[in-house]
């Protein structure tokens, strides 16, 4: 059981394939510590998105091993392991229902008032309450009904009101208006505060803020350090 975890994340030696013979992570390194933000950089098909994978064990490491404080995963539950995970995509996923119900579904027992508070702590209760319906707004699983600020929000809600120890973040590639942008940055900033947080990365101002940036090239890291150093 995985009880008072840290946030501490360890990948040791790791290599994988999907597929024999074809490698996509070669002997990768690195530790997270509680609380850190790591960058993910790396043009398509370098990695990033398979480590993220090993780190929410969806697959296994074919060599080497993930350690969360020291508990290799493998000997952790994968619901255990998973309750200290919160993902928000690029592609928020939203299902058919309403807002309330979808910032709620990591955390079915919240009441109306904790549904309500994480998103007055992103301080963004009014872009909710000028929703059709406010919270109790109705969207379908494409998000139609939303805008992609509005979207975002209310998977910034749920991943707050779920409170993980660990945060992945897709970044987006497609902009939003700049107005909702900056309500967005802030919110993120607020959701991303202590905890450890990885985070595929497109933007410079991301990777200025990250306390690692690991450059992967062809399942390699090539470079590492904070922005200053590289
Ligand atoms: P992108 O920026 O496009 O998202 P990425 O850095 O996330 O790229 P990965 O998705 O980790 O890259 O892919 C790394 C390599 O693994 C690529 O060569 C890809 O084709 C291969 N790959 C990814 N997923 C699978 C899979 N499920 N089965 C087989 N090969 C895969
Ligand atoms: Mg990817």
């Amino acid at each position: 059981p995985l009880e008072n975890f840290s946030g501490r994340v360890h990948f040791e030696e790791i290599s994988f394939h999907y597929e024999p013979e074809k490698p996509v992570l070669k002997k990768i390194g690195f530790t997270a510590e509680p609380g850190q933000m790591v960058a993910l950089v790396g043009h398509t098909g370098s990695g990033k998105s398979t480590i993220i994978n090993l780190l929410c064990k969806f697959y296994l490491p074919t060599e080497g091993r993930v350690l969360f404080d020291d508990h290799d995963i493998r000997e952790l539950q994968t619901a255990s392991l998973r309750s200290q995970i919160g993902i928000v995509l690029q592609k928020n996923f939203l299902f058919s229902g309403t807002v309330r119900e979808n910032i709620r579904v990591g955390r079915p027992d919240a009441t109306d008032e904790e549904v309500e508070a994480a998103v007055r702590q992103l301080d963004c209760l009014d872009l909710v309450e000028n929703m059709t319906n406010g919270f109790e707004t109705v969207v379908t699983e494409r998000g139609q009904g939303l805008s992609l600020g509005q979207r975002q929000i209310v998977c910034f809600a749920r991943a707050l009101l779920a409170n993980p120890k660990i945060l992945i973040l897709d970044e987006a590639t497609s902009s939003v208006d700049t107005m909702t942008e900056a309500r967005l940055q802030s919110a993120l900033e607020t959701l991303l505060k202590d905890r450890t947080c990885f985070v595929v990365a497109h933007r410079l101002s991301t990777i200025r803020k990250a306390d690692q940036v690991l450059v992967l090239d062809q399942g390699e890291i090539i470079e590492r350090g904070n922005h200053r150093d590289l």
